[in-house]
């Protein structure tokens, strides 16, 4: 089978490999029908963190089952299903209490191997998600929208629910990626009512608009925060989603969150940030690796299916298995908000 491989930073390939084998009773085989790439891929693909060469890359990706370990009796082969990047157990504490990206039984293969034309899937039981019916049944936008619950729907979800978006909210989102983009998506289905999306990009603001942004900030910097306080009316908004990762997105989130407002914080965080100003406002900051499943199963597929959601109008750019470093490249430079990667058509 053919998989995409890490070679060096900047530098991807195809790969001829040997197909998965299920290693465990709780694996499953699946057949890759469409993967991406993810913002947080660049952090290696650009030499920022170490990855090691020759090893296998994506962690979002949605296809059909082809064999399932003797202890996996929820998911069935064929059965057609979202893969997401966490492998909830489903039964430790941190899953049941909703955070099964945290899950108290980690696995090994976990973060790897999602671009490619098979993977073996660990945890199967309860990560899986399964989807009604087979991929002929759905459109090809449906189709991108699934793919988009296995990590940045759900984790721009998470910003929302980390930062306790609630009805009526005025809310900030800082970042316009893909991530940052669901998560205007998500303040909008936790009920905010202004959701001020700050972003320099003209396409990206145009389709945060369409997902709910209320206002667009494009300023930069100390103007970008005097911008919010006066739509707030000096008061700084009630919720604020982090969705970038670097130190100054995080001091920049406390200065335009209002006193006693909650942070939610999904970039991977590079450095830790002064809490200064978070202690000072009484504002509180949480978050980490989204509860892909549980957010997955207790409510965005069924916004998917219903159509309220279009979350796959970020893939602006599309590509086959054998582009893997135009896909990467496009992220890069930018050209693309994210890359999908059709591996098979059906
Ligand atoms: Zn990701
Ligand atoms: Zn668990």
């Amino acid at each position: 089978m053919k998989a995409a491989i890490f070679v060096k930073p900047g530098k991807m390939e195809i790969k001829e490999m040997s197909k998965p084998k299920i290693q465990k009773s709780t694996d499953a085989i699946i057949r890759i029908l469409r993967a991406c790439v993810c913002g947080s891929d660049l952090w290696w693909y650009r030499g920022i963190s170490k990855r090691e060469s020759g090893s296998t890359v994506g962690h979002e990706a949605i296809g059909i089952v082809e064999e399932v370990g003797k202890d996996v009796v929820a998911i069935h082969p064929g059965d057609f299903v979202i893969a997401p990047f966490t492998h909830g157990c489903g039964q430790c504490a941190a899953c049941r209490a909703g955070f099964d990206g945290s899950c108290l039984n980690p696995t090994e293969s976990a973060n790897g191997g999602y671009q490619g034309e098979y993977l073996r899937f660990e945890q199967a039981n309860w990560a899986l998600i399964k989807i009604p019916g087979k991929p002929q049944d759905y459109s090809d936008a449906q189709l991108n929208n699934f793919l988009t619950l296995a990590d940045v729907m759900a984790t721009g979800y998470h910003a929302a629910t980390s930062a306790e978006v609630k009805s009526g909210d005025t809310t900030v989102v800082i970042g316009d990626g893909a991530v940052g983009l669901c998560g205007v998506i998500g303040a909008r289905l936790r009920g905010a009512s202004r959701i001020i999306l700050m972003s320099h990009h003209e396409d990206r603001a145009k389709l945060g608009l369409e997902f709910g942004a209320t206002d667009i900030v494009s300023e930069r910097g100390t103007d970008a925060i005097k911008r919010i306080m006066e739509l707030t009316n000096d008061n700084g908004a009630d919720s604020v989603l982090e969705c970038v990762g670097a130190t100054s997105a995080i001091k920049q989130a406390g200065q335009v969150a209002r006193p006693g407002a909650v942070v939610g914080r999904v970039g991977v965080p590079q450095i830790e940030p002064s809490s200064n100003t978070l202690f000072w406002k009484n504002i509180g900051l949480r978050g980490g690796v989204a509860s892909v499943t549980t957010y997955d199963k207790n409510l965005l597929l069924d916004e998917v299916l219903k159509e309220n959601i279009n979350p796959g109008k970020i893939f602006t750019k599309r590509f086959d298995l054998d582009h893997i470093q135009d896909a990467y490249e496009a992220m890069d430079k930018r050209e693309a908000i994210k890359s999908l990667i059709i591996v098979a058509d059906k």
